[in-house]
């Protein structure tokens, strides 16, 4: 039996944070790091923080990701067998017809480690960063059940309501409720919104050989399947696929469901059986119009929530918590009001000069290898050609997959260079 809140600070917030999901509870453990005090308010009642289902994600963490996570001290945190090595990417395009599929391999080579990342499943990730939020408990106060229905912010103050009626203030709030934050909104901030018209079915496979720590991503005509390695001879197939038929597949029983995915799999990692239920998610990717305003900040997937196929929803989420944070801490070593918006002004350029690039990238190629026209194709096919036959792009590639940034630039100058010959 679970309380509804964790004991009360003994004096009020700094920060009152809207979302107990992972990157609202890392937010909170890195302001607690900073000694900014926070409350996080959470619509799920508490059972579901301390506890969290297993929900079919498997979330790649990039180097940086995981550095993060380290400094937060929730990596350590995970036990060793629930970290699966992400050695290499396969990407594959095209199926069928003799001589159409294209083929492009990825790893770790020149990013100055022997791993693209690793694969940890996201009910983990939210576990550790309540655990983390647990011990912190000094300088933070989780109250769960609790939903916010309403957003002021004031000269000096932002204010929210709870469901109760209740009102709570603080110098700043952060948003960390979602893709569809009501936060954002409420505070009259819009999104990009990209509704794709598909839905990700992902569930786990059991199968007779080894995965070899090896990603498949293939990329057939219309629809797109990824293997992701996990340990134990297991893999977690995340299938891309028009919304009304993802539905559908979802009503399928067992033996139908694996028949179509060992036809689409071809062989590859022998044997397969389900090891788990499936699980279905609505693909819509958003960008909110501004991650800042005075008295707001937002975090996580309240500011950028991507398509998956790139796999930096949640990297972007901790590498939002982490600037936020460190600029905060600058703030109130200061003196400064840790919700100006000239302060919050520094946090939102420079998580927009990090993601809107990598966003715009990610639903271009979603666009490209979704569209599967004759034309489309063609390009699809071309486009692998040039990223296999041009090592500077392909490495720029694994430099954003890895997130080591610093290569990136170099990378880039190397591609620029020898495109110019
Ligand atoms: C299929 C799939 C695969 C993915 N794969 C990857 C991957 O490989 N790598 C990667 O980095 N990322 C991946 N992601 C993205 C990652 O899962 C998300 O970026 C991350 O979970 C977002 O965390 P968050 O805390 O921002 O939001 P959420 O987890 O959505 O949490 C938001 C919280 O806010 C609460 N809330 C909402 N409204 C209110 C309110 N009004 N009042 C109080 N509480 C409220 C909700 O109950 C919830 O607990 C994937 C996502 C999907 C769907």
């Amino acid at each position: 039996m679970h309380k509804s809140q964790s004991p009360s600070l003994t004096s009020s917030p700094d920060v009152l944070i809207v979302g107990a999901g992972p990157a609202g509870l890392s937010m909170a453990c890195a302001l607690a790091d900073a000694g900014i005090r926070s409350c996080v308010l959470e619509a799920a009642p508490l059972a579901s923080l301390a506890a969290p289902a297993e929900d079919g994600r498997e979330i790649a963490l990039t180097h940086q990701g995981i550095a993060i996570l380290k400094a937060l001290g929730q990596w350590d945190e995970i036990p060793a067998e629930e970290k699966a090595p992400l050695r290499q990417a396969h990407v594959f395009n095209g199926q069928g017809e003799p001589g159409a599929q294209s083929f492009l391999g990825f790893d770790a080579q020149g990013s100055g480690g022997d791993l693209l990342g690793q694969l940890v499943a996201n009910h983990w990730l939210r576990q550790v960063a309540y655990q983390g939020a647990l011990r912190r408990g000094e300088l933070i106060e989780i109250r769960a059940g609790q939903r916010v229905a309403g957003l002021s912010l004031g000269e000096t103050q932002a204010s929210v309501t709870l469901d109760s009626g209740e009102t709570l203030s603080a110098p700043l709030a952060v948003a960390a409720d979602s893709r569809f934050s009501a936060t954002r909104r409420a505070a009259g901030i819009g999104a990009q919104m990209r509704d794709f018209g598909r839905s990700v079915l992902l569930c786990r496979l059991q199968h007779s050989q080894p995965n070899q720590g090896i990603a498949l991503e293939c990329f057939h005509y219309g629809h797109t399947l990824a293997l992701l390695p996990l340990n134990g001879d297991r893999s977690s197939l995340v299938l891309t696929i028009a919304a009304d038929q993802a539905s559908e597949m979802m009503a399928w029983d067992e033996a139908r469901f694996l028949a179509w995915v060992r036809i689409q799999v071809n062989g590859r990692l022998g044997d397969l059986s389900l090891a788990g239920p499936r699980h279905l998610y609505p693909l819509v990717a958003t960008y909110a119009h501004r991650f800042a305003t005075q008295r707001l900040a937002l975090v996580g997937d309240a500011a950028v929530g991507m398509h998956p196929v790139t796999a930096h929803g949640y990297n972007f989420g901790l590498y939002s918590v982490e600037l936020l944070a460190r600029i905060l801490d600058q703030a109130k070593k200061k003196g400064q009001d840790l919700g100006d918006a000239a302060v919050l002004q520094h946090y939102a350029a420079e998580h927009r000069r990090r993601t809107w690039t990598i966003y715009q990238g990610t639903n271009a190629v979603v666009r490209l290898f979704t569209d599967d026209r004759p034309a489309a194709r063609l390009l699809r096919r071309g486009v692998i050609q040039a990223a296999q036959h041009l090592p500077p792009l392909k490495a720029a590639i694994t430099a954003q997959l890895t997130g080591r940034r610093p290569g990136f630039l170099r990378q880039l100058q190397a591609l620029r260079a020898d495109l110019g010959r």
